[in-house]
């Protein structure tokens, strides 16, 4: 996943990669810690200019993924999609200050490169784990587990009676002098 920046002028390249997962470290780990599963491949489409002393690239990069709800607890399809424009520039170190703008859905990240080629991978690693869910849903709705007897209430109802926690307060309350 590399772009020869001679390839690049003044006018818009467009680019297309499919890469499966586990060609990127990153993604690897966390598939194998079981944290993410990936179904398919990474699908990114970029158009990449050159613009004053960078490189703007923009796109979108895709990958299927099967996430667990955190409510429920099954695994549900799930498909992590995010828009993002890189700068690179030429440079060996990174920028003190990194800026990193975020407008709206759309992620401005600043990078470097040396040599005449960029390597994208890194980077696009970067976005598709900012967009897996911390807390994933398998529906805004999920109505979750029984904290009692730990059916699945989506599929299920039980007739457990979930009683509110006795806060100490409570037990003053009722707490007669005698
Ligand atoms: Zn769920
Ligand atoms: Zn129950």
């Amino acid at each position: 996943m590399k772009i020869n920046t001679e390839h690049i002028r003044e006018s818009v390249r467009e680019f297309s990669f499919s890469e499966p997962p586990e060609s990127f470290p990153v993604l690897a780990e966390l598939a194998a810690k079981g944290d993410c599963c990936f179904k398919g491949a990474v699908q990114v489409v970029i158009k990449a200019i050159r613009e004053f002393d960078h490189y703007r690239v923009q796109g979108n990069v895709t990958v299927p993924v099967q996430l667990i709800c955190s409510r429920c607890l099954s695994g549900f399809d799930y498909l992590i999609s995010s828009d993002f424009v890189i700068f690179f520039s030429e440079g060996s170190v990174a920028k003190e200050d990194e800026d990193e703008v975020e407008l709206g859905e759309l992620d401005l990240v600043s990078s470097v490169f040396s040599g005449t080629e960029i390597d994208l991978m890194p980077e696009i690693s970067e976005q598709i784990i900012l967009d897996i869910p911390i807390k994933p849903l398998c529906s805004e709705t999920c109505r979750g587990l029984c904290p009692s007897c730990g059916s699945d209430l989506n599929k299920a109802t039980c007739d457990c009676v979930i009683e509110p926690k006795q806060s100490k307060f409570s037990i003053l309350k009722n707490f007669k002098v005698s």
